[in-house]
């Protein structure tokens, strides 16, 4: 068995910034404003991709999708999780769990978490009672605590 640990934060869109949709691990929450990043933003699948990638020692998101390279602009981030999972399968791994935490203000994640915990587990080719999706706040503290954007933590264990 191996663990792995992954991380991402990305800032919300500013008011001038060109207008995209946020969706947080597959699943998107109309009506909120997205996020900055060269890909779709989806910053629960970034962090759920390190996790995996840590886990199998292969490497990070950026390694594997540069973000100077246009072929990844505004990709979907469903994509670059399922070409993932493939060099996992392909390195002899199955995923064993994985626990996702969302850090924001808003959007409020609690109404949508069971939404996003069957997203994240057909992607990973797992049941939903392998996958844990939590939501919080940050308690105003900090950038993050301020609304300025999400900050994602995930582990996955392989075997
Ligand atoms: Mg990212």
């Amino acid at each position: 068995m191996r663990i792995g640990f992954g991380y991402d934060s990305h800032r919300f869109l500013s008011e001038g910034d060109a207008a995209k949709p946020l969706v947080l691990g597959g699943v998107a929450f109309d009506g909120e404003r997205g996020l900055k990043a060269h890909s779709d933003g989806d910053v629960v699948i970034h962090a759920v991709i390190d996790a995996l990638l840590g886990a199998a020692a292969l490497g990070d998101i950026g390694s594997h999708f540069p973000d100077s390279d246009e072929k990844w602009r505004g990709a979907d981030s469903a994509r670059l999780l399922s070409e993932v999972m493939r060099e996992i399968g392909l390195a002899g791994y199955t995923v064993g769990n994985l626990d996702v935490t969302i850090i924001c203000e808003r959007p409020k994640i609690g109404p949508r978490r069971e939404e996003v915990r069957s997203r994240l587990a057909s992607l990973l080719g797992i049941s939903v009672s392998q996958v844990s999706v939590k939501g919080k706040t940050n308690e105003k503290m900090d950038d993050v605590g301020a609304g300025l954007g999400i900050e994602v933590h995930a582990v996955a264990l392989l075997q």
